[in-house]
C-alpha cells in the first residue's frame, strides 16, 4: 500500500496502520478502499457503513474523524485533498505524523514524519534522556528528526527511517551488530540500548465488568446503541449491565428483568452463560460474559432506545470488537 502516491489511499493506510500491524491492517485497508475508493464515496456513506468496515480495528473515533475530514474536503475544498503539511494538519484527526507522511510521500515537502518507530531510532541514536511520551522529549525528537531529514528526497528518507525502526532498530532485541549506524549510536556505544527510549509509565487500566444479555425470541434479538460519552461510543451492543466490581450470577435474573423497567419484562429462561472473557482496551480491562436467554414473547413496548432485529441483521450494525469476536466464535 506504500507503493501508491495517491494522497487519499496513503491517508487511509496511515490511519489504519497507526493502530495495528501491517499483516493485520492490510485486509482492513483493502476492504475499506474497495468500499470507499475515493473521498467522495467516504463523504457520502452513512456513519454505520463506515463503522462496519472499521469493525474489529478499535479506536472508532479515527473512522469517524476520517469521515468528518472527507466531508470537509468535499464540501469546502471541492474534493481536492490539501497539498501541503499546513493544509493536511488542519483536517480532523490528522496529526503531525500523518500530515508529514502524506506531504512528503505525495508532494515531496521537506517535513520529517515521526512515528513510534522513528522516535525510538532517534532516542537511541542520540541518547535522548527526556521521556518521548512527554512534550519536552517529543520536541527534542522532532528537532533532531528535522535536522536529519534529507531535504532533497524527504519521502524516501521518511520511508527509510520508518522501515529502519520497524525492521532493524526494533523495540526488543534490535539488530545492533548488523546496524550500519552502530558506530554513531549513543545507546549502543554506552551499552544502554535497553534503556532507550525513555518513557513515563502509563496509568494502569481500570477494571470493568460487563454482562451482555442475548435475548432471543422467534429468531429475533434486542440491541441498543451505546451513549456518546463512554467507551465504544455510538456502537451497538446487546442490552448490558456494567459494574466497577465483579458481577455475580446471584440475583442475575432479577437484574436482567430490571433492565426492562418501567415496562413489564417478558418471561425469560436462561440457556447458557459464557465463560468470562478478558478484553484489553487502552484505559480499561473488561471482564465480559454473554448470557443467552430465551423470551416467551416480546413485550408490546420495548424500553426506549432498544431495537428489535432478526439475527440475520446483526451484521448490519457496527459492534465493539469484543462482541464481534464472540458472535464469530458462536456462529450466529
Ligand atoms: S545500534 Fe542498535 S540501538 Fe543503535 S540505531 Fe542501530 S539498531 Fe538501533
Amino acid at each position: 500500500m506504500r507503493h501508491t502516491s495517491d494522497p487519499y489511499c496513503i491517508w487511509i493506510a496511515e490511519v489504519i496502520m497507526q493502530q495495528t500491524r501491517i499483516n493485520q491492517g492490510l485486509p482492513y485497508y483493502l476492504n475499506f478502499i474497495e468500499a470507499f475508493p475515493n473521498v467522495f464515496s467516504l463523504a457520502s456513506a452513512s456513519e454505520n457503513e463506515v463503522l462496519n468496515k472499521w469493525q474489529g480495528l478499535g479506536y472508532y473515533n479515527r473512522a469517524r474523524n476520517l469521515q468528518k475530514a472527507a466531508r470537509y474536503i468535499v464540501e469546502q475544498l471541492g474534493g481536492e485533498m490539501p497539498r501541503d503539511y499546513e493544509g493536511l494538519i488542519g483536517l480532523k484527526g490528522v496529526g503531525k505524523y500523518t500530515a508529514a507522511a502524506i506531504a512528503s510521500f505525495c508532494y515531496g515537502e521537506p517535513v520529517a514524519a515521526v512515528d513510534g518507530n522513528v522516535s525510538r531510532v532517534i532516542a537511541r541514536l542520540f541518547g535522548v534522556e527526556e521521556p518521548i511520551n512527554k512534550s519536552a522529549g517529543t520536541k527534542q525528537i522532532d528537532a533532531l528528526a528535522g535536522e536529519l531529514l534529507d531535504r532533497r528526497d524527504p519521502g524516501t528518507h521518511n520511508q527509510a527511517m520508518i522501515d529502519f525502526g520497524a525492521m532493524v532498530c526494533v523495540p526488543v532485541s534490535p539488530l545492533c551488530r548488523e546496524c550500519p549506524l552502530s558506530n554513531h549510536c549513543v545507546a549502543y556505544g554506552s551499552g544502554r540500548v535497553d534503556q532507550f527510549p525513555v518513557k513515563i509509565p502509563k496509568k494502569k487500566p481500570v477494571d470493568r465488568w460487563i454482562w451482555f444479555y442475548i435475548i432471543i425470541c422467534n429468531g429475533e434479538t434486542l440491541i441498543t446503541r451505546r451513549g456518546t460519552d463512554k467507551i465504544w461510543k455510538s456502537l451497538y451492543q446487546f442490552p448490558a449491565e456494567e459494574s466497577e466490581i465483579p458481577l455475580s450470577e446471584t440475583g442475575m435474573m432479577d437484574r436482567v428483568t430490571s433492565l426492562f423497567q418501567p415496562l413489564s419484562p417478558p418471561a425469560l429462561s436462561l440457556k447458557k452463560i459464557s465463560p468470562e472473557i478478558k478484553h484489553q482496551l487502552t484505559h480499561r480491562t473488561i471482564y465480559a460474559r454473554f448470557i443467552h436467554m430465551e423470551a416467551e414473547k416480546w413485550p408490546v413496548t420495548l424500553p426506549s432506545g432498544w431495537i428489535k432485529i432478526s439475527l440475520g441483521q446483526l451484521d448490519d450494525f457496527p459492534v465493539p470488537r469484543l462482541i464481534n469476536r464472540y458472535m464469530e466464535s458462536f456462529n450466529f
